[in-house]
């Protein structure tokens, strides 16, 4: 029995299907390889992991304040401290968005397969989520302006998106944050942003310099290989971190997550060698599925969507059966689909020779 006669939630809550993480485990199996959650093959740098554990001695203190974390990622960044806010993951961020600016009658908006928080976390605040067509499983900034309108407050777009591992460029995006009703703001979920080539680089920081209604969220758990410390960050335009604070929880980040954090960001060296492994067997395992005669989407991100039409369930069986673990997309819309993370190159072998026997 999950339900309650008289003591019920707001309206809402309970029509949320929870998230379901990507799974670790596979029955029988012994040693399984994960691929269903985006995670970096190579964990953090060597620096972050020291740091986390010179942080066991002083368990027994609350977590001090978070400008040395602001305070390193903005030189990193060459941003402002003061407009740089964290949170316990950017799901955290997003869930303290919506709680903030959004409520029952409000809008919010994203792509149909943009990332799933969106909808979560705008329900949980009791808004409406409003999803708008894409083109090519890519955001369509026109189908995003049509679907505006005096009730939208937040419109989130994840670039790169996940799970599709496409994005939109810098004059789409600047086109976007111009169509802004006066009362929504836009939401750039930048979790990916790392992988990217320079040269692909969308411009969200500026936009966020530039203008009162944009911001970038950012995380910890892709390529900084932080992802069980939950550490998120965002670059907010001031009134919006004035709201961000009082919202917050005093201590919402662990003090291990931004002694971490800290000296991940400072070794940004690690970070180059993760992108630049990553495009590798990122562009080679495309290569692979495409020879294998499956069809796969173009990623600008860690990891690749495999279209596999009514084979999905038999792909998905296929990968467990050698111990390898990707992730159905269904609940984003793509039923057809199978998203694989790009692992270390022992992992990309192992799945593009999986794949190659399947395909054949
Ligand atoms: N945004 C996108 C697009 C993501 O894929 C993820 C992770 N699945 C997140 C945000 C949240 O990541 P985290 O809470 O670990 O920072």
């Amino acid at each position: 029995m999950t339900a309650h006669a008289t003591i019920v939630p707001r309206p809402g809550i309970m029509d949320i299907a929870p998230y379901v993480g990507g799974s670790s485990h596979i029955d029988g199996a012994n040693r399984v390889i994960k691929l269903s959650a985006n995670e970096n093959p190579f964990g953090p740098s060597a620096s972050a992991v020291d740091a986390y554990r010179d942080h066991a001695e002083h368990l027994g203190l609350y977590p001090e304040a978070q400008e040395e974390v602001a305070a390193t990622i903005a030189q990193v960044h060459g941003l402002e401290p003061g407009r740089i806010v964290l949170g316990a993951g950017s799901d955290e961020i997003i869930s303290l968005l919506c709680q903030a600016y959004a409520g029952p009658g409000d809008e919010v908006l994203y792509s149909e397969h943009g990332f799933l928080m969106y909808k979560l976390s705008s329900m949980a605040a009791g808004a409406t989520p409003v999803t708008a067509p894409e083109r090519n499983l890519t955001a369509d900034v026109d189908q995003l302006i049509a679907a505006m309108n005096d009730r939208t407050r937040l419109v989130f777009v994840a670039n790169p998106n996940n799970p599709t591992g496409t994005m939109i460029g810098k004059a789409e995006l600047t086109r976007l944050a111009d169509a802004l009703p006066p009362q929504a703001m836009l939401v750039i979920d930048a979790a990916y942003a790392e992988y990217l080539k320079p040269a692909e680089d969308d411009g969200a920081k500026e936009l966020v310099a530039t203008r009162d209604n944009v911001l970038m969220t950012r995380t910890f758990s892709k390529i900084y290989g932080l992802a069980a410390l939950r550490l998120g960050w965002a670059y907010v335009p001031e009134h919006v971190a004035a709201v961000y604070h009082r919202v917050r929880g005093p201590f919402n980040v662990t003090a291990p997550a931004l002694a971490a954090g800290v000296a991940a960001m400072r070794d940004q060296a690690y970070v180059d060698r993760c992108r630049v492994t990553n495009e590798v067997w990122r562009d080679w395992l495309t290569r692979e599925i495409l020879a294998a005669g499956l069809g796969v989407v173009p990623s600008k991100g860690n990891f690749v969507l495999v279209q596999a039409g009514d084979r999905v369930a038999d792909l998905d069986a296929h990968l467990k059966s050698r111990g390898l673990i990707a992730r159905r997309v269904d609940a984003y819309g793509l039923a057809g689909y199978l998203r694989i993370s790009v692992g270390d190159e022992e992992a990309c072998r192992l799945v593009a020779d999986a794949i190659t026997t399947f395909g054949a």
